[in-house]
């Protein structure tokens, strides 16, 4: 256990002077632990810790929730998801607020319980996040699932998306803080690519702030020295290899797709979709559902935050108008939304 004094003076002796250092995390976990520590505030100066596309429901497409609301308004479906999905806004509302049949789930077991209490009812699991989440969904069809249930599958892949946003020279990411959720599914070596590739070090952080910190310190020793690799400071966690089990059965039931992204719009193979072998399971295909052209919501900047291109706080309608209870936008919504956080501990 480092203490955490002494992680912080190392930072401040590893930040270079001459230039501002941009750190991006791509974990809702690790945003609000950076926020709700106050992490940010004894940082030095020229490092900023930038939150990126790490909040699930944030990303999800409105396409996919406008298909969800619609289908929940039939008389012979109901629609399951997470919590946080029910609240995000569309053009159409949210599902909570214009869906019919819907049931709030915590895990997709409870979707294969919906299904055999109703066995009168087609059951759509609108099966949303990253690597972390996919990997139950993925659980649920091997164990086998009763013939009334179906996903829509809005899966997302968080190295593809990464990559995206190295690429984006007004992004300008210096280090990524790896998130440690899907770092376990998919192992620390999924991030070479950024040492590689582009030079840029990645390392996998758990949830603590020393933890945290210690990660942070890592990415600055890099960048202060001559090497840039893949870092794992959650190695009792982490495998290089992450879990093969799940990855084997996410694989035997997903293949991956051109998808689009809330705010950051179409992203080639960086979504995972059922394979064709599962198109009877498939919920845009049993319900021949139609992709919803998005829209824009009114003076909600999600997408910029999301890119790590602006802050909550350049929002006009953040806390005046939009707040948890009363969300414009998707950031707003979940405690894993940058908006959110940031209204939380403002
Ligand atoms: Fe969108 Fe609300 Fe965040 Fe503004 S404060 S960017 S409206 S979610």
């Amino acid at each position: 256990m480092h203490a955490i004094k002494d992680i912080i003076k190392r930072i401040h002796s590893l930040v270079p002077k001459d230039r501002r250092i941009r750190i991006m995390n791509v974990c809702g976990s690790h945003e609000h632990t950076i926020a709700f520590s106050g992490m940010r505030s004894v940082m030095p100066g020229n490092l900023e810790l930038i939150p990126g596309p790490g909040c699930p429901v944030c990303v999800c497409p409105e396409s996919d929730i406008i298909n969800a609301i619609n289908l929940s308004n039939r008389d012979d479906v109901i629609l399951v998801t997470y919590g946080d999905m029910l609240r995000v806004p569309s053009k159409e509302g949210s599902i909570r607020s214009q869906g019919g049949n819907f049931k709030m789930i915590t895990s997709p077991f409870e979707a294969i319980n919906t299904a055999k209490s109703n066995p009168g009812k087609k059951i759509v699991f609108f099966s949303i996040g990253f690597e972390t989440t996919t990997a139950p969904t993925a659980a649920i069809l091997e164990t086998g699932v009763p013939d009334n249930l179906f996903i829509l599958s809005s899966h997302r892949l968080t190295p593809t998306i990464m990559e995206v946003l190295v690429k984006d020279s007004d992004i300008g990411i210096d280090g990524f803080i790896a998130p440690g959720h899907v770092s376990a599914i998919v192992g620390s070596d999924a991030w070479d690519v950024f040492p590689e590739k582009y030079g840029i070090p990645a390392v996998v952080a758990g949830f603590e702030a020393d933890n945290l910190l210690l990660g942070i310190a890592h990415i600055l020793g890099q960048l202060s020295g001559d090497k840039v690799k893949t870092g794992n400071v959650y190695a009792g966690v982490v495998k290089p290899e992450g879990n093969v089990q799940a990855q084997k059965i996410m694989d035997k039931y997903f293949e991956v797709a051109d998808v689009n992204w809330r705010g950051i719009g179409h992203v080639p193979g960086s979504g995972l979709e059922l394979r064709d072998e599962y198109s009877g399971r498939d919920a845009r295909k049993v319900f021949e559902l139609q992709e919803v052209k998005e829209s824009k919501i009114p003076g909600c900047i999600c997408g910029s935050i999301i890119l790590g291109k602006a802050y909550p706080s350049s929002c006009k309608l953040f806390k005046e108008v939009c707040t948890p209870k009363t969300p414009k936008g998707p950031c707003m919504v979940s405690m894993e939304g940058a908006c959110n956080i940031r209204y939380k501990t403002n």
